[in-house]
């Protein structure tokens, strides 16, 4: 098949490039000038695994004004504030026989994508893979190969053909898909999966293990998943997963699967870009609004992860003022 990725960053690296070692024509679009610079630069990305074997991989690299082709499918994988923008500068070779698939973490995106793409040509999608980009023109792909999977399911719920040969693509890529029959179920059973470990974690800036093997896990997680489930059985959503379930998901990644790992959300944060938190616990408290709920819990660590970010960049702004006092002081 033909693929083209909108971002090529962590995900869309790690897509585009096992989809491209299996045999597919893949091109990535970008917009991080730093990132295009290195990959032209270097002649491709270097791609490392658990941080060994760093090796280079060629790759097409195009940005949204210069790309001009014809995909069977493009392939969305941004952060979800800085998804607008790659839309409307993509907009110009989107037509309307083109379908889009996405496993971007949060809510809110769907939205956005149905501006630009047919409802009957969207895949939505979950992914539960980790993958880190160290910097400009690097990436490293968390775990061995056929490590992760992913859940993918139509907005309109009616798999056609396009639909199966991607399942296929993502299955000779080793990745694992599983083709669901409930798209906002799906989306959602992801969403209060990431409104426990991405926040908590990132907000402590601690392991995924460390917090798996914290004496408060339990109780701190069944809050955060109890409020999110009432709310989801308010809005009618079909959750995928029982409560107990994902207690269980919640426990199995943290303890066993990924102890060692920071969630997505922690690179973000220790990069100084905005988190993702209003896409995940604040769409969670959202919904709760609209129909009568207060979710104290995800309101509470929404401005709790802002106050994280807050006080990141006081202490940034500290840093560099105090920097600035002593070149002035030894001149
Ligand atoms: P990413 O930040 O690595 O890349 C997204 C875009 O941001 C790319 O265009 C990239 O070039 C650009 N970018 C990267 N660093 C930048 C910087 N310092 N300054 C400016 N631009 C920068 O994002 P991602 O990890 O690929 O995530 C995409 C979506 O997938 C998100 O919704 C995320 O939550 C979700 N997701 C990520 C992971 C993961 O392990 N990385 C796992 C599951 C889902």
């Amino acid at each position: 098949m033909k693929f083209a990725m909108i971002g090529a960053g962590a995900m869309g690296l790690r897509y585009g490039i096992l989809l491209q070692e299996a045999g597919n024509d893949v091109t990535f679009i970008d917009t991080w000038q730093p990132h295009i610079d290195k990959i032209r630069e270097q002649g491709g990305v270097y791609v490392m695994r658990d941080h060994e074997d760093r090796h280079l991989v060629d790759i097409k690299l195009e940005t949204p004004e210069s790309y001009d082709d014809d995909p069977d499918m493009f392939i969305i994988f941004a952060k979800q504030m800085q998804l607008a923008d790659y839309l409307e500068r993509c907009a110009h070779f989107i037509k309307p026989k083109h379908y889009a698939f996405t496993c971007m973490n949060g809510m809110g995106h769907i939205e956005k994508i149905q501006k630009y793409f047919d409802d009957d040509k969207i895949i939505g999608g979950t992914a539960l893979i980790a993958t880190v980009l160290p910097g400009p023109g690097e990436v490293d792909f968390m775990g061995k190969r056929g490590a992760g999977k992913l859940n993918m399911c139509p907005l309109n719920e009616k798999p056609d053909q396009m639909c199966y040969d991607l399942f296929n693509e993502l299955d000779k890529a080793q990745m694992n898909p599983t083709l669901t029959d409930d798209f906002m179920g799906t989306l959602m059973t992801k969403v209060i999966f990431n409104s426990v470990i991405n926040t908590i974690c990132t907000m402590f800036e601690i392991q995924m293990g460390e917090f798996g093997n914290f004496s408060g896990f339990d109780s701190m997680a069944r809050q955060l998943i109890d409020e999110a489930y009432d709310i989801c059985a308010r809005a009618d959503i079909h959750l995928v997963s029982s409560r107990d379930e994902e207690m269980k998901a919640l426990e199995v990644n943290t303890r066993v699967d990924m102890p060692l790992h920071y969630p997505s959300m922690y690179q973000d944060m220790i990069n100084d870009r905005p988190t993702e938190v209003d896409y995940i616990n604040g769409y969670i408290a959202e919904l709760g609004r609209k129909y009568h709920y207060e979710a104290a819990t995800h309101l509470f660590v929404t401005q709790a992860v802002h106050l994280a970010e807050y006080h990141r960049q006081n202490e940034k702004a500290k840093r560099a003022a105090e920097m600035k006092e002593s070149l002035i002081q030894s001149h």
